[in-house]
């Protein structure tokens, strides 16, 4: 029986979050593992939910410009069709598609694929977003990301909204939102799309 390719064969599968506030440089560090991943010959696909159009709909982009391409999908049905074939699979903004994920990510990895979510893991409330409890805690691996609060410039963690939510908008845009650290992060107070 031929031996196939080694392009064509999958590493163990494993779950990767990468985590943080904005700015944090999580889509940089996404891109990276995914280019490292190509290089390697590996399957590679990327996701990124639809809701989020915020610089381009089918490429991963950051905030300096680095892109990856991207497929964008409304919901986890979508993903998993996307995500039918690869070796290794990025979601980005994985926080979008809230807890049925959860579900998808397990297949995948009972499949033989890498995945790396990757998302913003406290809510403008400081509390944390849904589908992230449960993925770090099936992660083989959790990366960390923080940025410089924009008061005291000490690692933030949390997202601080400090726009008015229009039209049940939450998504924003990079204006919305500065990283603030533990100290001096102010919870969201007012009403929430989702309350
Ligand atoms: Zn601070």
């Amino acid at each position: 029986m031929a031996v196939p390719p080694l392009a064509t064969q999958s590493a163990a599968g494993r779950l990767v979050v990468i985590a943080g506030c904005m700015f944090a440089g999580k889509t940089s560090a996404l891109i990276e593992r995914l280019d490292a991943a190509r290089r390697a010959g590996r399957r590679v696909v990327a996701c990124k939910h639809q809701l989020d159009a915020r610089y381009d709909a089918i490429h991963l982009a950051t905030h300096d410009g680095r892109t990856f391409p991207a497929i964008a999908v409304p919901d986890v049905e979508a993903l998993r069709r996307a995500a039918a074939d690869a070796d290794v699979v990025g979601v980005d903004e994985a926080q979008f598609f809230g807890p049925p994920i959860v579900a998808v990510v397990d297949e995948l990895i009972d499949r033989g694929v890498e995945v790396i979510a990757v998302g913003i893991d406290f809510n403008v409330r400081g509390k944390p977003f849904k589908p992230f409890p449960e993925l770090k805690a099936r992660a083989a691996e959790v990366v960390a990301l923080t940025s410089p609060c924009t008061k005291c410039g000490k690692p933030a963690r949390y997202s601080q909204r400090v726009t008015p939510i229009v039209n049940g908008d939450m998504v924003g845009g990079l204006k919305d939102y500065v990283p603030r650290c533990d100290d001096c992060f102010e919870p969201w107070s007012g009403p929430l799309p989702w309350d």
